[in-house]
């Protein structure tokens, strides 16, 4: 049995099947034919944000923000970077929790930026305030090790 991963789509939502040797070689989707990685963080929704942390079998980062928050603006582009350097291994997702307020409250999300990392449905470590992108890396490589 080869190895794979679960990969759920940024443009679609739906899942897909990943062989591990194909994940460096920009896999598409198998529905929708978008790229499964855009070199990029996934803006989600609610519904969204459940379905990548349930679903993925991939680690999943999430930056907890909105949108009058300037820490969080600023730190925008340095997500970004870290992005390029997590994909394919980690999923980078964002939620606008002003817009989201269920996930902020059930979450407990008391200040941001949070950054949290998730991997199978479960959260494995969180940290809160502005990070540059070589610490928001090492705190995905921290929480995973
Ligand atoms: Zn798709």
């Amino acid at each position: 049995m080869s190895e794979s991963l679960h990969i759920i789509c940024p443009a679609c939502q739906s899942k897909n099947r990943v062989p591990l040797d194909r994940l460096e070689a920009g896999p598409v989707c198998g529905r929708c034919k978008q790229p499964l990685f855009r070199g990029k963080p996934v803006e989600v929704d609610s519904t969204g944000f459940r379905r990548l942390i349930e679903h993925s079998e991939q680690p999943v980062l999430v930056d907890f923000w909105a949108p009058w928050c300037g820490p969080c603006v600023s730190m925008a582009p340095q997500l970004a970077a870290a992005t390029t350097r997590l994909e394919p291994q980690v999923r980078v997702a964002k939620i606008d929790i002003q817009a989201h307020q269920d996930i902020g409250a059930e979450f407990r999300i008391q200040s941001i930026p949070t950054l949290a990392l998730f991997h199978g449905g479960r959260e494995l470590a969180r940290q809160q305030g502005a990070m540059g992108a070589n610490d928001i890396v090492r705190f995905a490589a921290e929480a995973l090790s």
